[in-house]
């Protein structure tokens, strides 16, 4: 059930505005709504109430550049990136060498869609 999931006030108070999107550097990058924190938010909120299979959302939850540019223009106050982090478990160490991966991802990307 969706009230056993810790940060789930965060994942039900995403009105799915869409202001977020063009704050999100990934999504830029990507145009792909499961790389944008509205995205982000509706996969978790599909695994956490078990609507789709488990781990579908971890590498697009793992893409999260963790740069909390989404949560100043949110107007419910979605704390996306708390919510990743506690949805994917994380410890500090994890969390470090995730973020690392999507940055270097993120990079090579931006470097890509120049040519
Ligand atoms: S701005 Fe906030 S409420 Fe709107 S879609 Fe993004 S996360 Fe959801
Ligand atoms: S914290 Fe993640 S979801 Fe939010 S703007 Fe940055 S990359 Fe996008």
């Amino acid at each position: 059930m969706l009230s056993d999931v810790p940060y789930s006030d965060h994942l039900a108070a995403c009105s799915r505005c869409g202001l977020c999107l063009t704050a999100c550097p990934t999504f830029k990058i990507s145009g792909a709504e499961s790389e944008s924190p509205r995205g982000r938010v509706q996969l978790m909120l599909l695994e956490a109430t078990r609507n789709i299979d488990p781990h579908t959302a971890r590498p697009f939850l793992e893409s999260c550049l963790q740069c909390r540019k989404c949560e100043p223009v949110c107007p419910t106050g979605v704390r996306v990136t708390d919510s990743i982090n506690e949805h994917l478990g994380a410890n500090r160490m994890d969390a470090r060498l995730r973020l690392w991966r999507a940055r270097a991802k993120f990079i090579w990307q931006t470097l890509a869609t120049r040519h």
